[in-house]
């Protein structure tokens, strides 16, 4: 589904993209790589922005699909966004019935800030309500991107102030903390707000700490990540072998690499 600027700065970024379709074809040959990283479970991250990347709805069902393969070990994500369905809300009650976990939204994919509802989107209310309903924690892309076309204004993590007080019941995780241009907001939100989480993908792992250096008060609601296999992000291992490396106590590291994601997806 890519568009021809989106995917020619993956490949340029990407020295093994053959591979990478390997995988999107075959959850087995996906399995074993994650058996030489040491990783038992996987979260596939997928989001609908047919504009900027050109992901349509059908990403939903893919994601699915290729997650049915493994429910034990693969977390498949999708995305609704308001405009591309008919119906955003009952979209999101098609999404949980289709087993998908959660959802992704990219806000400067998708040019829509996560608080837009504020301004009478009606759409958007839809899709956090059911996730609320549904028990589907939403994830927010924060952060800059460097895909052609993206609107970085939509990235910023204050957006998400708003949705975590409207919405108290849904659990949100912010992606890349806001990396690289606003970590002090993402870490102010994750600690304000129970509902609010950090994801660590996208961050350079020996960089961590360096970003938030006072990671370790919010450990119990950060979730490891890689962005794998996104431009930057060579391979999972060597993200996790420099995380293990890292200063922090291995109680905190543990935390962070399996035991907020297991508080949200027991099972
Ligand atoms: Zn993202």
């Amino acid at each position: 589904m890519f568009k021809p600027d989106a995917l020619a700065l993956l490949k340029k970024k990407r020295a093994n993209f053959d591979q990478i379709i390997e995988f999107c074809h075959s959850p087995k040959a996906f399995l074993k790589y994650l058996d030489t990283a040491g990783v038992g479970r996987a979260v596939l991250i997928n989001y609908v922005a047919p504009k900027i990347i050109g992901f349509t709805p059908e990403v939903n069902d893919w994601s699915a699909k290729y997650c049915s393969a493994a429910p034990d070990r693969l977390i498949a994500f999708g995305g609704v966004l308001p405009g591309t369905v008919p119906d955003p809300g009952a979209e999101v009650d098609r999404l949980a019935k289709l087993g998908i976990r959660a959802i992704k939204m990219h806000p400067s994919h998708q040019v829509l800030s996560p608080n837009d509802y504020m301004d009478g989107n009606r759409g958007l209310a839809a899709v956090y309500e059911r996730a609320q309903a549904n028990g589907m924690p939403i994830m927010i892309h924060t952060g800059t991107s460097i895909f052609p076309g993206a609107r970085n204004l939509h990235a910023q993590p204050m957006l998400c102030d708003d949705v975590s007080i409207d919405y108290p019941n849904l659990v949100v995780i912010l992606a890349h903390g806001g990396r690289p241009l606003w970590m002090n907001e993402a870490f102010f939100l994750v600690r304000r707000h129970p509902n609010v989480f950090l994801d660590i993908s996208g961050i350079p792992p020996k960089t961590l700490t360096k970003y938030f250096p006072r990671l370790e008060e919010i450990a119990h609601k950060t979730l490891f990540g890689t962005d794998w296999p996104g431009p930057g992000v060579p391979e999972i291992k060597k993200n996790l072998e420099d995380f293990q490396a890292s200063a922090l106590p291995q109680e905190i590291k543990q935390q962070i690499l399996s035991r907020t994601a297991l508080e949200i997806w027991p099972e």
